[in-house]
């Protein structure tokens, strides 16, 4: 049998329930890695484990500093952390409230900071024991530094924070064996879009608005950025770190 991609890896994925962290979760396992899938939603996390032997799941709020590092003192090493965590705020600077922008932040970027300093000393430790290298993975955008879009305030300055976040730890571990490297999709068809088409005032029209901003023409599938996911876990990508790696159908041509 062909050796996966992924054959001998352990990733380790937030918000793996639904949406990019759930298809990337069974594209890591079908390429041979043991991942482990976390999120707050028990119920999507037990029909994920029901879909693949290679998943093990495990609750975890990022927002919560001590189940955080409860969770790396348990696992332990991994070779791949791929923080996926994010949620909009829909709006303009006078529209987001101190709330929108504290939320944002916390999901969005601490969560990254309170993840990878758990995991970091164990990934800095394999990678140094196995002479290999060791991947993050951070769910940034093309909404951010890249590229301003309407009514993103607090979501574009949270993943613009990202790439600056997933930089320096590229520059400062890169002698450790660690790379890191920020994912940058464009619009994709997952349940927290659609909760955002449905919120819309014109739900038909808001639609045809995010398809139209994709110069292919369509939404992303999951599926057209898992593939990135895997790139970026496997050592595939062994000489490529601190890099935004856009996936967006052409939106920043
Ligand atoms: P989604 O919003 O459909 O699903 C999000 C998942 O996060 C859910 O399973 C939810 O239970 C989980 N979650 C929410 N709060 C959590 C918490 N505190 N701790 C752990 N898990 C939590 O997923 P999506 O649209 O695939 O988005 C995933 C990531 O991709 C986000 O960071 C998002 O910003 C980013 N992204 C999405 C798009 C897009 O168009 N969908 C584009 C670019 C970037």
């Amino acid at each position: 049998m062909a050796q996966g991609r992924l054959q001998g890896k352990t990733v380790l994925i937030t918000a793996a329930a639904q949406g990019i962290g759930r298809a990337s979760a069974l594209a890591c396992a079908a390429e041979g890695a043991r991942v482990i899938a976390t999120d707050i939603n028990a119920e999507l996390l037990q029909s994920l484990a029901q879909a693949a032997a290679a998943i093990e799941t495990a609750l975890l709020d990022v927002r919560d500093a001590a189940a955080v590092q409860a969770l790396a003192d348990r696992v332990g090493a991994v070779d791949v952390l791929f923080n996926c965590a994010g949620m909009v705020a829909n709006g303009s600077l006078l529209d987001c409230s101190e709330a929108d922008w504290d939320n944002s932040f916390e999901l969005n970027v601490k969560s990254m900071y309170r993840m990878t300093r758990a995991f970091l000393p164990g990934m800095l430790a394999h990678a140094k024991a196995t002479g290999g290298s060791v991947s993050v993975i951070n769910m940034a955008s093309m909404a951010s530094s890249i590229k301003g879009f309407a009514n993103r305030c607090a979501y574009g300055a949270t993943k613009a924070a990202v790439i600056g976040l997933t930089k320096s730890l590229a520059a400062d571990f890169v002698k450790a064996g660690l790379r890191a490297n920020a994912l940058c999709p464009g619009t994709v068809d997952t349940p927290s879009l659609r909760g955002r088409i449905a919120s819309a005032a014109d739900p038909v029209q808001a639609e045809k608005d995010f398809i139209a901003r994709q110069p292919v023409g369509r939404l992303a599938t999951v599926d057209d950025i898992t593939p990135m996911v895997v790139f970026l876990a496997s050592d595939e990508s062994r000489f490529v770190t601190g890099q935004n790696l856009l996936v967006d159908g052409g939106v920043t041509i």
